[in-house]
């Protein structure tokens, strides 16, 4: 019989872990689907960890492991797409914001020979109003630089093996998860659901973060702000080629004299472009720095008794 894993990142969910995990099993035991949870705890610091070992204890279909401090969620989703062991791999968030009724119906997609299954929102759950605009913005930034649609696609999906395998085969370390399984290709099918309201605990989500997480996920997978640096050069080139001649032709003129104001201007304007295209190039530099650095995506502190190989404090499985 197939074996469905549900990876499930969580960073100070104490309150969801229980629920989540009784949810989600008597679900899938209706519904007939051999299952198992992965539970990872990104550094959480309140008693998540804890709530998931007991979970174990309960139920030997729960796994779990700790981060030694907070990697953020995608390294959370990376580590417990290590740890599942399925035929199929669901990734989801901890606070049952992707409804698992949905769940089934990827399964089936899957059976039927899907080997991506995506999750659409087909309506933002509710939302404050500084939280939509700086999403919002986030999904355009990142919609235009890597020409897919991101406003309605979630982290929310089912993997095949196969493109579990991929994913985990891909050496870079800067990941966007979102992104990569558009990115993989494979058989996807699409199943829209509607984001529920959070169960317990607030987002942990500010606008500074969504802003880090865009520049980031931007940089990791795009190439366009760089080739920006290019057409602002080119364009003040341009307008430097214009008031050249202005210039010149104003000296000839022996009416040279009252050029601060454009002097003024050009330093200003050039001095601009030029420091914003140095910070893009540094963060590219800084993205290359990391990469090279070849550090663990994340570290392992503690993990449930029934993970299985040698994991803690290492990022790969050591088979
Ligand atoms: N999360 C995580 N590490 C982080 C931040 C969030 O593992 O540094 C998890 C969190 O526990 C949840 C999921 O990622 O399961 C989505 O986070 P959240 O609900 O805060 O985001 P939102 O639903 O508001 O976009
Ligand atoms: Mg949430």
């Amino acid at each position: 019989m197939a074996l469905l894993s549900i990876v499930l990142p969580a960073y100070n969910e104490e309150q969801n872990i229980a629920n989540t995990a009784q949810v989600l099993s008597e679900l899938l035991d209706e519904n007939a689907i051999d299952y198992e949870l992965v539970f990872i705890s990104d550094g959480s610091r309140d008693d998540t960890f804890p709530e998931i070992l007991k979970a174990a204890a309960a139920n030997p279909k729960i796994k779990g492991a700790q981060f030694s401090r907070n990697f953020g969620k995608e390294a959370g989703i990376f580590a417990g797409l290590e740890l599942a062991t399925g035929d199929a791999v669901i990734v989801m968030d901890c606070d049952l914001q992707h409804p698992p009724q949905v769940i089934p119906q990827m399964w089936k997609l899957w059976q039927d020979g899907a080997e991506v299954v995506e999750g659409i929102k087909s309506r933002r759950g509710k939302e404050s109003l500084g939280y939509k605009l700086s999403a919002g913005l986030f999904y355009r930034i990142m919609s235009r630089l890597i020409r897919l649609d991101m406003n309605y696609s979630s982290d929310f999906k089912l993997l095949d093996r196969k493109v579990v395998d991929v994913l985990l085969g891909l050496p870079e370390r800067n990941t966007f998860f979102r992104a990569l399984s558009f990115w993989v290709g494979f058989r996807t099918e699409k199943v829209s659901y509607e984001v529920q309201e959070r169960q317990y605990g607030k987002s942990k989500w500010s606008f500074w973060s969504l802003m880090k997480y865009a520049i980031t996920n931007a940089t990791s997978f795009s190439t366009l702000p760089l080739q920006l640096v290019t057409v602002m050069g080119s364009v003040s080139i341009l307008f430097s080629a214009v008031l050249a001649v202005q210039t010149l032709v104003k000296f000839m003129m022996g009416m040279a004299v009252e050029g601060f104001t454009t002097v003024i201007l050009l330093i200003l304007i050039i001095g601009g472009f030029l420091m914003l295209s140095l910070g893009i190039i540094g963060h590219y530099i800084a993205r290359i720095y990391e990469e090279v650095k070849g550090r663990p995506k994340y570290i392992i502190s503690q993990v449930t008794e029934n993970v299985q190989g040698d994991v803690v404090g290492t990022w790969r499985k050591k088979d």
